[in-house]
């Protein structure tokens, strides 16, 4: 199958259909605009899978997604759209990059709930923009940006509600919205711990990629406790410790290099 994208954590392939491709999620990790990676088995599977349950519960919500159906372990069917090169951050509680930015406290909520924009663009390192900025780029119209916060802002509270009735506090979110060829605006890429910040709902523990941009533990045993919480049907050797033979910790960390303010990723 033809490869249309290879992006830092999935590929992108191409069907017979011109008008749907394939989203399949690899076993990379990056940080920090890719200055920090590594290869962590299963992660992509995990990754997969509770994206497609989040697309799954948004789609029986009414809210336009791209996800069409599951494929395989690490792979699914979406509809191609062309990316608006937006990330559109939704935040709940401030932690990450808000908080140096602006000099908020870790934890403090947002009510209503904060949405941010950034410009999707690795080499200018993700920099945020405000309204102006995207209209002067010619991201989106004002009418197109209406339509994207009010679906971000939705999807928010849905995954919200959903993940606090299982132990979850769904602290920020990355959004990625497209176009399709015939003009229908979907909520596109991945909804995962690789693009959300989760933490347990009673330690604030991380269950997400945190735990791999600030050391703190085992990726793959917290996207596992995810799957767990969501009840996913994972073949069980994904759900048990470590799938690499050598696997420690963070499976072969392939770089160091200081993280980056600049991901904006949250
Ligand atoms: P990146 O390094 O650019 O973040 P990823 O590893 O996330 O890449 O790979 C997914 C890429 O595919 C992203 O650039 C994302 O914007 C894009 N993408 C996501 N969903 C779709 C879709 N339905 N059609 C076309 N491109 C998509
Ligand atoms: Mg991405």
């Amino acid at each position: 199958m033809q490869l249309l994208y290879q992006g830092k954590a999935k590929q992108i392939l191409a069907t017979q259909d011109p008008h749907t491709i394939i989203v399949r999620f690899t076993d990379t990790v990056t940080a920090g605009n890719g200055k920090k990676r590594a290869t962590i088995p299963g992660k992509g599977a995990l990754a997969a899978h509770i994206s497609m349950r989040l697309f799954e519960l948004l789609s029986t919500q009414n809210i336009p997604t791209h996800y069409i159906r599951q494929l395989d372990q690490q792979s699914f069917l979406a509809h191609k759209v062309q990316i608006i090169p937006l990330e559109v951050v939704v935040r709940h509680y401030a932690t990450g990059s808000i908080t140096k930015r602006l000099g908020i406290p870790k934890g403090r909520a947002f009510q209503p709930p904060l949405v941010e924009f950034f410009y999707k663009s690795d080499e200018l390192g993700d920099p945020p923009l405000c309204e102006a900025h995207i209209y002067a780029l010619g991201l989106a119209t004002p009418h197109e940006l209406a339509q994207i916060v009010s679906l971000a802002q939705r999807a928010a509270a849905l995954l919200s509600d959903y993940v606090a009735q299982r132990d979850l506090k769904l602290v920020d979110m990355k959004f990625e919205f497209g176009r399709t060829a015939a003009g229908a605006l979907l909520l596109a890429d991945e909804i995962s711990p690789d693009t959300m910040r989760l933490w347990d709902a009673r330690t604030d523990e991380s269950l997400d990629k945190d735990v791999f941009r600030e050391d703190k533990g085992d990726l793959l045993r917290a996207y596992q406790e995810v799957a767990r919480r969501l009840n996913l049907t994972l073949p069980l050797s994904y759900l048990t410790r470590s799938l690499s033979a050598s696997g420690e910790g963070q499976g072969e960390v392939e770089g160091t290099g200081e993280v980056g303010t600049g991901e904006v990723g949250l």
